[in-house]
């Protein structure tokens, strides 16, 4: 077979299967299984597969069908430019997110220490930590396997001293299995989490791409979606600095209980910033000083 006719039958089974972009993902898994990039359906269609390729892809097209993610299948979803590695046990990065990690770089300085709540893949605080100098992270989760993808991101992603040819610096980080601050020890300068905010009602509404693949304890935010909201924000006090920042993604809907929640907790200059889509996307509050 060659390459063109198998993107032509991936292709269609994509599309019978109702998978969305179901072009872009059938010529990506075909560029994964032969190695090749986005020009070679263009100029070589004519390129052989070999029985072995055909195989894989036939097989990858089957678990797309199923409408298993295509990150799960790659192993791979690329986040503030960085190529994180991901499975089933993690939330699968996503462009959003990069909003919240963009405003954390405007507020990062050399030396600070960052703590990320919920990490998951490690994205938030790995990206941070690499586009920053010498400062400190800590990322917490309550998924064990979770964890363990963070730290062979952090590993691979942030090189230590001394090894790093471009000498970029990764600053230190460590990894805790922890139910939020339960385990964590010190106080940060910035407190950041991307935690499960849908509502439990809603998760039946859910693409069945996120909704049957993705890690539910990295969705489920409880009835109202709120619940990590008020124990990250009621605690906060007891790990952040004075004066030190808390950045919260949030649903496109939550961007006035979770300022709420922040005001009532002791934070000033509660700020909404829009993502891309112009959706309120990430909360930020700067702890005061004043008694609460
Ligand atoms: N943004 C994710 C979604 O759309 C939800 C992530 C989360 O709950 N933190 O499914």
């Amino acid at each position: 077979m060659t390459y063109g006719e198998c993107f032509g039958e991936g292709k269609r089974e994509l599309i019978q299967a109702g998978v969305a972009e179901a072009e872009l993902d059938a010529g990506l898994l075909l560029e994964f299984v032969c190695r090749t990039d986005r020009g070679a359906l263009l100029a070589h269609p004519e390129r052989a597969v070999s029985p072995e390729e055909q195989g894989r892809y036939r097989e990858l097209i089957r678990q797309r069908a199923r409408r298993i993610p295509l990150q799960y299948l790659t192993g791979e979803q690329y986040f503030m430019g960085l190529p994180f590695q991901v499975d089933e046990n993690v939330l699968i990065p996503r462009q959003d997110t990069e909003i919240l990690a963009e405003e954390a770089l405007r507020n990062l300085h050399d030396g600070m220490e960052i703590l990320d709540l919920c990490t998951g893949s490690g994205c938030i605080l790995i990206s941070l930590l690499r586009y920053s100098n010498e400062c400190r992270g800590v990322g917490t989760d309550l998924s064990g396997a979770a964890l363990r993808v963070a730290e062979k991101n952090a590993e691979r992603l942030l090189a230590r001293e001394g090894e790093s040819l471009s000498g970029q610096r990764g600053g230190s980080f460590a990894f805790l299995e922890s139910n939020l601050y339960e385990r964590v020890e010190g106080m940060f300068d910035m407190i950041v989490s991307n935690p499960p905010y849908i509502p439990t009602g809603q998760i039946p509404d859910l693409m069945p791409e996120v909704r049957d693949h993705e890690p539910r304890i990295a969705l489920n935010g409880g009835g109202d979606g709120l619940a990590f909201y008020r124990e990250i924000i009621a605690d906060a006090g007891k790990h952040l600095k004075k004066g030190g920042m808390l950045l919260l993604e949030i649903g496109w809907d939550q961007a006035g209980a979770v300022s709420a929640l922040m005001k009532d907790g002791g934070f000033v200059e509660v700020r909404v910033i829009r993502d891309y889509a112009g959706l309120d996307r990430v909360v930020t509050g700067v702890l005061g000083f004043g008694p609460f």
